[in-house]
């Protein structure tokens, strides 16, 4: 059993001030595999103090310098980057194809997207051209939160701590308890790259625990979270005493309007297909399909098809399969809402309660279609995080927007049509922070982030160094005493 006890602290592994012993499972396994610990406020009063205390330092540090060290991170990731699959397949369970193509991949990625972002930002510039009295100045907020999620870590991981540090600002990082392995592999990488002491801090433990100390912490100038919309709105109320930042990436309940113009076979199977990626355990899911009346019955076949054909696999095996749900607490909610699609009258065309065949540990569930979804019921309505798709008819464009934005989540919906015009008047009419049209890929530097209770503030690119930046406006920048 590894042990992996201590917590990075101003460039020192630390042991916690209380032992407190967390055991972390490997879903595939249902058995322990590494021993962590939950931390404490008094842990979390070291790293925070640690954080203020090299504020200074680090924000007086050019930007070139800060951009060195992030390009030596991304230099040490990139040698490293199986390992950090492998930490992240055992820790929630992704197959270690999709751990290396996307879920380390997309770590790697964002830094070295925030290289180029960082290297271009303004940090100091006129308000206009013609107004050279009046002066911007863009200032990191100072020592921040990190909270984050288990579902794609190194991904949240990387688009908080990247721009913190680039624009100047301190972090403390409390990764999720569940799955903590590649955030202390992550802290291995900065303490390789040399990162000033204190810049970067990491302190595991639960949410109620370590989370709300951070979030109430008078020295944590602004929090970062992902994670359940639940927690999103405590974490709120926990720092609003001090008045700090909050910025909420929380859940949502896509919907994937499909007209009968769109190319139907590919529309459903790749709508189906990323509904089950990641076992569904992914914020920006397309969850509810929508599909015009006159395609609707072609569509049920082909997502049930796609349901069928989708294998689920060991983590560490090779291949497109899906593994395991996170964790028990996951697998018992995606097996209740499964029964409450059956209990409220859905009609159930692909998989369904219960482990898949062949499976007697682990917390693997099946892909699970539901036809004749109402959009009241329980879900269509809760963000499921199980590869769970439910399909409803729409009979126009008005209903088609209406149900998609019948749902207190905003994050990502999609629309498939051949008419390009249609697609961009439904994009408009989408209350939600980014639409995808037609399965286009989305542009690194695009800002990720919701409407409604899907979030409060964006990632990625420009928006993101913005959301960990103060605006300082100087009057008479060049006026001399009159
Ligand atoms: P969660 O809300 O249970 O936990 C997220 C983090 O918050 C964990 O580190 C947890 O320990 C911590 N936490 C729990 N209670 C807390 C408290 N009272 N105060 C402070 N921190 C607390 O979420 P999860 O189950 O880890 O992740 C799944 C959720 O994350 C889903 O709802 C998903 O949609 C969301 N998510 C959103 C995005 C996005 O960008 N919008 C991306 C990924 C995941």
């Amino acid at each position: 059993m590894l042990r992996k006890t201590n917590f990075y602290i101003n460039g020192t592994w630390t042991p916690p001030m209380v032992p407190n012993d967390f055991d972390v499972i490997n879903p595939a396994t249902e058995a322990p595999f590494c021993v962590i610990s939950l931390g404490s406020s008094h842990d979390v009063n070291k790293a925070v103090a640690a954080a203020k205390n090299s504020f200074e330092v680090w924000n007086d540090t050019p930007i070139e310098e800060r951009i060195l060290k992030i390009e030596k991170l991304a230099e040490i990731y990139e040698l490293r980057v199986e390992e950090m699959a492998k930490a992240i397949s055992m820790e929630m369970g992704a197959p270690i194809d999709l751990a290396i193509n996307a879920q380390a991949a997309a770590g790697l990625g964002h830094i070295k997207s925030f290289i180029r972002v960082l290297r271009e930002f303004k940090f100091e510039h006129r308000l206009r051209d013609n107004t050279p009295d009046e002066f911007l100045i863009h200032e990191p907020v100072g020592v921040c939160g990190l909270i984050t999620p288990w579902n794609w870590p190194m991904n949240q991981v990387t688009m908080k701590v990247v721009p913190a540090l680039g624009v100047g600002c301190t972090v403390v990082l409390k990764p999720s308890e569940i799955a903590p392995m590649s955030s202390l592999l992550f802290a291995e990488f900065m303490e390789e790259a040399g990162f000033l002491n204190g810049v970067f801090n990491l302190v595991n433990g639960d949410g109620p625990t370590v989370g709300e100390a951070i979030g109430s912490h008078p020295d944590v100038d602004m929090i970062s979270f992902t994670g359940s919309t639940k927690v999103g709105i405590a974490l709120t109320r926990s720092s609003a005493n001090t008045v700090k930042r909050v910025a909420l990436e929380m859940g949502g309940k896509g919907a994937n309007i499909i007209f009968a113009d769109a190319n139907i076979p590919e529309a459903v199977k790749r709508g189906a297909i990323h509904c089950f990626n990641n076992t569904g355990q992914s914020c920006n899911a397309p969850t509810r399909m929508l599909v015009e009346r006159s395609v609707y019955d072609k569509a049920l076949e082909i997502a049930s098809a796609t349901a069928k054909s989708t294998a689920v696999g060991q983590p560490n095996e090779h291949g497109t399969h899906i593994g395991p749900l996170v964790s028990e607490t996951q697998f018992n909610k995606v097996q209740g809402l499964i029964q409450s699609g059956i209990d409220e009258g859905a009609r159930l065309i692909a998989g369904g309660i219960g482990r898949p065949d062949g499976f007697n540990i682990g917390y693997f569930v099946q892909a699970t279609v539901f036809a004749d979804v109402d959009n009241a019921m329980r879900i269509a309505r809760e963000e499921i995080f199980g590869p769970v798709l439910s399909i409803m008819p729409f009979d126009n464009e008005e209903e088609a927007v209406r149900i998609s934005n019948d749902t207190r989540y905003g994050l990502t919906n999609y629309v498939q049509s051949g008419d390009i015009a249609r697609a961009q008047r439904i994009a408009r009419r989408l209350r939600s922070g980014m639409v995808v049209v037609n399965g286009a890929s989305r542009h690194s530097e695009s800002p990720f982030g919701g409407y409604k209770q899907s979030g409060k503030g964006r990632e990625g690119g420009i928006y993101g160094l913005e959301e960990f930046l103060e605006i300082k406006a100087v009057s008479g920048w060049n006026t001399p005493i009159l």
